[in-house]
């Protein structure tokens, strides 16, 4: 195993525009479009890890209330950053992109063994599935630039965390792309 692959969490339409609007995660947007360019320029795999709820039955609803139902437009990735042809999306109900969904399965056929995480929210799906990527052997790099959460106190302690407990490497979408380059 040898390959990178870009993690794109919960870019929805729910998160940025509706029930669960932040401020603050529109600003990632534009590093964001430049990330998964210049990923898919260097046939980096981008990999869409969608909240695709399930109503009445996905317990994380009554605690955050509805959000992100599946086939619902609020459930899908904003236009700026609408998956393209090549690009792989994956449905989950829980925080973890890996919890119960194909992505461990996918990340094993495209032999990826380095994660750049990035999306929505630091301290909730993005720190979950670095955890759950952290257990399954994955280099993580986080680029602090495209990642965000609902206040400044969360963001930065999701990022410390992640450092610390899942040696996740932090840093931006400009030190990434260059080293696609290289
Ligand atoms: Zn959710």
């Amino acid at each position: 195993m040898s390959g990178k692959a870009v993690l794109v969490i919960d870019m929805l339409n729910d998160f940025l525009k509706g029930s669960m609007k932040n401020e603050r995660a529109s600003k990632i947007i534009s590093p964001l479009e430049k990330l998964l360019q210049a990923a898919r320029a260097k046939a980096v795999p981008v990999i869409y890890c969608n909240d695709a709820h399930l109503k009445g039955i996905d317990k994380e609803l009554l605690i955050w209330g509805e959000h992100a139902l599946a086939g619902t437009e609020g459930a899908e990735v904003i236009a700026e950053l609408k998956p393209l042809p090549g690009d792989y999306v994956i449905p989950k109900r829980r925080y973890s992109g890996f919890f119960q969904t194909a992505l461990r399965l996918l990340l094993e056929e495209l032999a990826i063994d380095t994660l750049i995480v990035t999306g929505l929210l630091v301290s909730i799906c993005v720190r979950h599935t670095v955890a759950d990527a952290f257990y399954r052997g994955y280099r993580i790099y986080i680029p602090g630039d495209a990642v965000e959460d609902l206040t400044e106190e969360a963001y930065q302690r999701g990022l410390d965390e992640m450092a610390r407990l899942y040696a996740a490497q932090l840093t931006s979408v400009e030190e990434i792309i260059k080293g696609f380059a290289a």
